[in-house]
């Protein structure tokens, strides 16, 4: 056993772990198990001297998509309705289970009715969630606003945008308001209730194809961001106010690149696929959770889009994704330590 212990410092990353079932090809290989779960917080990896990883919480391959939602995004929404800006990230491999964590299992399939879906992901749910929320607390006078963006080679694309002309994308600090970020040119679609999401999910990722055919581009190598921005205006008799919080849901780009140090594999720096967004997320929640006073958050387009909504008043999760078998073992050791250096 090789645990290492918890730092002494408080936390303002929550990492969990999740562990996707055996696909067909792992099945077909009979590949083995690679991973035990002792217990709701643990994952021992077999033979590594059964080395021991501990995580917020660790969901099992039989886990269900409510699950990860009621754990790790339920207690976020009330954050965003008091006005606080918060952000999910799914992190790992390509086929780990990222996409079908944060969209969800049949977000291609046109057929879905989701809401009685027990495959719908993150983003459905916390939309559900936040009308669900606004209706109980008798807000009268509320916007919910979404856009949904690809990041590939440090280039922004906007996902819900009908044209194709990505060049008035500007990102850019609000001068009256400090910390803040805007990115201007960007499509924002005022969503006015749950039913909608799957359509605005569907177009996004239609998008997403088509760009990525015809630039001849590996969609592992792009990062999402899906972004709920709720505005809730209140009035007391003195005054009267807005509130505006975000929920940031981020796909990350596949980890395959990045090594179990944390740096970028040789090869990879060879081939000059280096993920520049990838790298510098994991540098300024490092520099965050270790309470460095300098985060690198401009270093990459990724960091400055969720400038605002990373540290401080905050709060950020990371989902792990793995592969429960030995066939991907390297990957997987990698995925485990840079969730573990991020909490
Ligand atoms: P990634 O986005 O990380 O590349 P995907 O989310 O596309 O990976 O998952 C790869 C495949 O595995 C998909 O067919 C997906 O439906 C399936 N899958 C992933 N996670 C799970 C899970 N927890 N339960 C069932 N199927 C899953
Ligand atoms: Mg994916």
């Amino acid at each position: 056993m090789s645990g290492i212990g918890r730092k002494g410092k408080p936390q303002s990353v929550n990492v969990y772990l999740r562990i996707r079932p055996p696909n067909k090809q792992e099945r077909d290989a009979h590949s083995l198990t690679c991973v035990e779960i002792p217990n709701s917080k643990e994952v021992v990896i077999k033979q590594q001297h059964g080395k021991k990883y501990c995580f917020e919480k660790v969901f099992g391959p039989n886990s269900k998509q409510v699950d990860v939602y009621l754990s790790v995004v339920k207690p976020l929404i009330p954050e965003v309705l008091a006005g606080y800006n918060c952000t999910v990230f799914a992190y790992g491999q390509t086929g780990a289970g990222k996409t079908y964590t944060m969209a969800g299992g049949s977000v291609n399939s046109p057929s879905a009715s989701w809401h009685s879906d027990e495959e719908a992901g993150i983003i459905p749910r916390a939309l559900a969630h936040l009308f669900e929320e606004l209706r109980l607390q008798q807000q009268q006078e509320y916007t919910v606003r979404v856009s949904y963006l690809e990041l590939y080679n440090e280039d922004i694309f906007d996902l819900l945008s009908d044209g194709e002309d990505n060049s008035r994308i500007r990102i850019y600090e609000d001068q009256r308001q400090k910390g803040s970020v805007i990115v201007q040119g960007i499509e924002e679609v005022t969503v006015c209730n749950k039913n909608e999401v799957y359509k605005i999910l569907e177009k996004g990722q239609e998008k997403r194809r088509t760009a990525a055919t015809l630039m001849n581009a590996q969609s592992s190598r792009s990062h999402t961001v899906f972004c709920i921005t709720v505005y809730a205006r209140e009035t007391t008799l003195e005054e009267e106010v807005v509130k505006m919080g975000k929920l940031n849901l981020v796909d990350l780009a596949g980890s395959e690149n990045i090594s179990r140090s944390g740096a970028v594999d040789v090869r990879a720096r060879e081939a000059g696929s280096i993920n520049q967004s990838l790298l510098t997320l994991g540098r300024c929640i490092k520099a965050l959770v270790d309470r460095c006073p300098h985060v690198p958050y401009r270093e990459s387009k990724l960091t400055r889009i969720l400038q605002d909504s990373l540290g401080g008043r905050t709060k950020t999760s990371i989902i792990a994704t793995i592969s429960p078998t030995f066939s991907n073992l390297e990957e997987t050791l990698s995925t485990l330590d840079y969730a573990y250096r991020a909490r």
